[in-house]
């Protein structure tokens, strides 16, 4: 909602030629940005498109409401409206296109939701999906207001080792996506390669794992890479690539190994995934629809990563499409 309430208040000029047709209807996932951009205002119009088309039309708003919430009773109706441009604080409404009327629309109080963040918005449209609606408009974190149309969240498969429980990536990924503002919405879902279930899946006399990961709890005998133990011959190796050039430079030969690393594991199975392996040391590596980032990911590699998942290049870290 805009700051001062988006006030509508009768055009002192002549109404405008209406340029019919030049707003198409929303593509599925579209919210309001910046929020701002969306009016929340009570009327007693009728919220039927001729009542509303006909009230809004020649009428101003603020110079950055682009949608009108009109609220009669307890009916709704989501409103776009395309503004003569000009250089004051108001413009004049050229077209108004209602996109979503009583029973299509639907308001959602949920106080903790920001609701600049696309799939934050998405998250509170699925907690209230309903048949029919098409548009959920959420009032959130300090009384904004924003809404989502037809919200169809991008999947992304997270590839990634457990334990940690949760496994960084996947955390990581989490909170990159809370405070962004330009993303779809995006719906995670973690592939985790468990090691405890590939130990199981690989009976060997003892085990060597790259290090002491938080929570691994094993009952057969473990050794830790990255403390250098004494070469036992009968060990397996549950670690990536890298590890076991570890392996090489400290003892000289490779041992049979059971491979967790998440690019290698990844199935070609034509969906999103953002995925991390040992080998690559920094930057980020684009391959189809597979995003790979450093063992050691940052925030903004693992932001940029999304972005580029969801087709967004701008600001993102240069990508080394490169590869190795
Ligand atoms: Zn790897």
């Amino acid at each position: 909602m805009a700051p001062d309430g988006g006030t509508l208040s009768a055009a002192s000029q002549p109404v405008a030629p209406h340029r019919a047709g030049l707003l198409g209807p929303p593509a599925p996932n579209t919210v309001s940005r910046p929020y701002r951009g969306l009016s929340v205002q009570e009327t007693d119009v009728p919220l039927t498109t001729e009542a509303l088309t006909a009230h809004l039309t020649g009428r101003e708003v603020y110079r950055r409401t682009d949608y009108l919430v009109l609220r009669n009773g307890d009916d709704l109706a989501l409103v776009q409206v395309r503004r003569e441009p000009s250089i004051g604080l108001f413009e004049t409404v050229a077209e108004a296109a209602v996109l979503a009327g009583p029973g299509e629309t639907v308001w959602i109080d949920a106080p903790g939701t920001d609701v600049g963040n696309a799939t934050a918005l998405a998250q509170v449209a699925a907690a209230h999906r309903a048949a029919g609606i098409r548009a959920y408009v959420v009032r959130g974190l300090f009384e904004h207001v924003n809404f989502i149309w037809d919200p169809q969240p991008l999947r992304i498969r997270v590839g990634e080792v457990v334990p940690p429980e949760p496994p960084k990536l996947y955390a990581m990924a989490r909170q990159a996506l809370a405070f962004d503002e330009e993303l779809p919405p995006i719906d995670l879902q973690l592939e985790a390669i468990d090691i405890e279930r590939e130990v199981a899946r690989h009976p060997a006399p003892a085990y060597l794992l790259p290090c002491r990961g938080s929570g691994i709890d094993l009952d057969v005998p473990v050794a830790f890479l990255d403390t250098r133990p004494a070469r036992q011959s009968d060990w397996l190796l549950v670690g990536c690539e890298r590890s076991a050039q570890f392996h090489r430079h400290f003892y000289g030969d490779a041992p049979p190994r059971a491979d967790i690393c998440p690019r290698r594991r990844a199935p070609q199975d034509g969906e999103l995934r953002l995925t991390k392996c040992c080998l690559l040391e920094r930057g980020i590596e684009h391959r189809d629809k597979t995003v790979v980032v450093p063992w050691g990911a940052n925030l903004g590699e693992v932001l940029g990563a999304l972005r580029l998942l969801a087709g967004l290049t701008d600001g993102a870290p240069a990508p080394n499409t490169e590869g190795r």
